[in-house]
């Protein structure tokens, strides 16, 4: 005889917080949604609790290798939990992501574009004949080894490699050599170095010079005939020049330390106001001190991409009529119609391998579209998103995994959402439960609670006077006692 299966969590004595010691059952496999005021406990029993206790358990499933290298959670206030599967939240506030990675990435959407545009894309040979896409040109690519990608041009004969889904790629072999893939270049803005040119060198008009180890500069700028007792602005262009751009150099010199001790015949090496920051910038490592070095630099869109990360000749291959900058430039929601119209385009025979690249791909852009992200482009920086904008791309990309046995548990997730939105994020919730995973939401929306399969409701008040168990069941148990 099977043992039979636990249907839901048993959460015994929980005192987390405002929790008043208590008792409560979570179906498994459903959607449940946590209910109350501001501060009732809600966040307690979700985050403090199931969260705590799942996440724990998810931990000890991993290697004690990778456990070391996670923040451990602290046990529970809680005197027992029992079947809880592992837990995954989706934070209110996921980590901010960095310079290379962007919407496409983050979402995995561009991997799939990249594919799209080696399988289905007009590649130009070295003598600037184009190729029309053709079954041979996908095959090509399907291909392993030095046979990757090998093309012979039918015009002038010439043979060359098409680019690899793995070369569009900006994060390694596509990366323009320029910019590295991060589409801005930095240079030093002199605006930044002189801060104020009120200042006199002495009160600190070189910014740079105020770097950890530069302080003793002004005095060697002094030496080398640099008046730094005059605001900076009314120094000769010959003295600015030195400050900026003078030659490095070592000088014989006395001076006074800022303690107070004299160092005599000191060999000073002469840094101008730019070698300070680029000399800075190779030694230092801390990343206090790399964030202040960044702010003596200004950004721009590197001359070389124009600001696609890419090498310019992965430009040259086209979709329909685009490259892949221009594809992942379109927003979001014009997508669909973008692959309906290379679709049509293309010979009969591609079709079948069109349709499968195009399936993996709408499947990957919906769950993004159902969430109201239609506006956003795959090229959009990740670190110039919203709280909400990131919470929803982390929530499409849970469902794209298809995991399955998992507890998430969502704080909040219709902060920012739009009210029009609300609906596509309940149809992904329900995606979640239905691939097989337990879900509990804590929200303030009345639509996401009443779609819920059911609700537990936390008050009467908040802190004190909240953290008891008020109710459970489905809506329309609930509606009975509340005024949902
Ligand atoms: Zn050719
Ligand atoms: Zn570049």
């Amino acid at each position: 005889m099977t043992a039979k299966l636990p249907t839901q969590i048993e959460v015994r004595g929980g005192r987390v917080h405002n929790l008043k010691n208590i008792d409560v059952n979570i179906p498994l496999h459903k959607f449940v949604a946590i209910s109350g005021l501001s501060g009732s406990g809600k966040s307690s029993l979700a985050m403090g609790i199931l969260y705590e206790e799942g996440s724990r358990r998810y931990l000890d499933a991993l290697s004690t290798y990778m456990r070391r290298r996670i923040k451990q959670g602290n046990q529970a206030n809680v005197i027992s939990v029992k079947h809880i599967p592992s837990a995954l939240a989706l934070r209110q506030r996921p980590t901010i992501p960095s310079e290379r990675a962007t919407v496409g990435t983050m979402s995995e959407t561009f991997n799939i574009l990249r594919l799209i545009f080696s399988r289905l894309g007009s590649p130009v040979c070295p003598n600037g004949h184009r190729l029309k896409p053709s079954l041979e040109i996908a095959e090509a690519m399907a291909k392993s080894g030095e046979e990757m990608g090998q093309l012979t041009c039918p015009v002038c004969g010439v043979k060359f490699y098409a680019p690899s889904a793995e070369q569009f790629a900006f994060n390694s072999d596509g990366a323009c050599e320029e910019c590295g893939g991060t589409g801005k270049v930095r240079q030093l803005d002199d605006s930044k170095l002189i801060a104020d040119p009120r200042l006199s060198i002495k009160d600190g008009a070189v910014a740079s010079w105020s770097l950890p180890g530069r302080n003793f500069m002004p005095n060697v700028a002094e030496h080398a005939g640099v008046r730094i007792d005059i605001p900076y602005k009314d120094l000769t262009d010959k003295e600015k020049d030195f400050v900026l751009n003078g030659p490095e150099k070592k000088y014989k010199m006395d001076f006074l330390s800022g303690t107070g001790r004299v160092f005599h015949n000191f060999n000073a090496l002469y840094e101008n106001a730019h070698q300070a920051v680029l000399r800075s910038a190779k030694t230092s490592k801390s990343e206090r001190a790399q964030k202040r070095i960044s702010e003596f630099f200004s950004y721009q869109i590197c001359p070389v991409c124009h600001g696609s990360r890419l090498k310019p000749e992965l430009l040259k291959q086209l979709v329909g009529s685009l490259n892949i900058n221009e594809v992942a430039e379109m927003p979001l929601g014009d997508l669909i119609a973008w692959k309906d119209q290379v679709f049509k385009s293309l010979p009969v025979d591609m079709q079948k391998m069109a349709n499968a690249l195009f399936t993996e791909f709408v499947d990957n852009l919906q769950p993004l579209l159902d969430l109201g992200l239609d506006y956003l482009t795959m090229a959009r920086n990740g670190n110039t998103l919203s709280t909400g904008e990131l919470q929803r791309i982390q929530l499409a990309r849970t469902l794209r995994t298809e995991t399955t046995g998992v507890l998430y548990i969502l704080d909040e997730p219709s902060i920012g959402l739009h009210p029009a939105n609300v609906d596509g994020l309940i149809k992904v919730l329900h995606k979640l439960v239905a691939q097989g995973n337990s879900l509990v939401v804590v929200d303030h929306n009345v639509d996401i609670i009443k779609a819920a399969d059911e609700i537990i409701e936390i008050g009467p008040g908040s802190g004190e006077q909240g953290g008891e168990i008020l109710d459970q069941g489905s809506v329309d148990q609930i509606k009975k006692t509340s005024n949902l």
